[in-house]
């Protein structure tokens, strides 16, 4: 996008004033005369287990810039509506500005992670339906999980939204299971954020990527996702690069 009107976030003359935020994978950006636009910058950090566990790849921003645009122009195409607005630069993205609901929304298809362990199963074990779970964004807690009622009660969302998240959360898990599937990937779960527009609306928001998914091959069972960083199973680059690979190749997406 060399026609962009503004500064692209690695262009040196783009003021670090603009800095709104920096998270352990994105750095967002005000936008100048754009108040209801922010401009994200994937990095190329990777981090684990509230971010105890440090790494990085070259071009891992580049790639999961990528596919978290591919996935949210799949995602519009089906009808869910989320943040996007645009690619710019390598690693840049433009998007509505919202106001993040701290609940961190997670799907689950089949059992892996956090629930396997508190539930005492094993990984691998088909769900009877898709799983939905909130967990209470807060670093300092270490973002614990959260009951429909905590939330109510503790004022972190209103019933109706939660309604609303987990209608929304299911109807993004029907699109990305398709998507993949339609590559080779089995959709093993999913971690999920919201905001709301100044105007009130409700949207998917910050990113949807191998960081935040559990990806399977669907022939060999191979990991395609952050779980080869977390569990020292190596490849992780190459593994974020086949899913994206496969994405591009896969065609359909704008
Ligand atoms: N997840 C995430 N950020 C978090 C926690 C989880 O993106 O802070 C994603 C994770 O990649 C997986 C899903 O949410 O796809 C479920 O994660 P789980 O609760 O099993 O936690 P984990 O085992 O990753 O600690």
């Amino acid at each position: 996008m060399t026609n962009s009107p503004i500064n692209t976030p690695s262009s040196p003359s783009f003021a670090s004033t603009h800095l709104i935020y920096e998270g352990k994978a994105k750095k967002i950006f005000e936008i100048p005369g754009e108040p209801h636009h922010v401009l994200m910058e994937f990095k190329d950090s990777l981090t684990a287990f509230n971010a105890q566990k440090k790494g990085s790849f070259e071009s891992k921003g580049v790639i999961n810039r990528d596919i978290a645009a591919l996935i949210f122009k799949e995602l519009a195409a089906q009808g869910v509506p989320s943040h996007f607005i645009e690619n710019i630069g390598e690693r840049g993205m433009k998007a509505q500005k919202v106001e993040i609901i701290p609940l961190e929304v997670v799907v689950r298809n089949i059992l892996a992670g956090s629930t396997a362990k508190k539930m005492g199963r094993e990984e691998g074990e088909k769900l009877a339906r898709p799983l939905v779970e909130f967990y209470y964004k807060k670093d300092e807690l270490n973002d614990p999980f959260v009951s429909d009622d905590q939330i109510i009660i503790f004022q972190i969302a209103e019933a109706q939204t939660l309604v609303d998240l987990k209608r929304l959360a299911l109807e993004i898990n029907t699109v990305l299971i398709q998507l993949f599937q339609s590559i080779g990937i089995e959709l093993v779960d999913f971690k999920v954020e919201f905001g709301r527009t100044q105007a009130g609306e409700l949207l998917l928001a910050d990113e949807i990527t191998p960081d935040c998914c559990r990806l399977w091959d669907l022939k060999t069972g191979e990991k395609m996702d952050k779980d080869r960083f977390r569990r020292d199973l190596g490849g992780v680059d190459q593994y974020y690069q086949e899913v994206l690979k496969r994405l591009l190749k896969r065609g359909g997406l704008a």
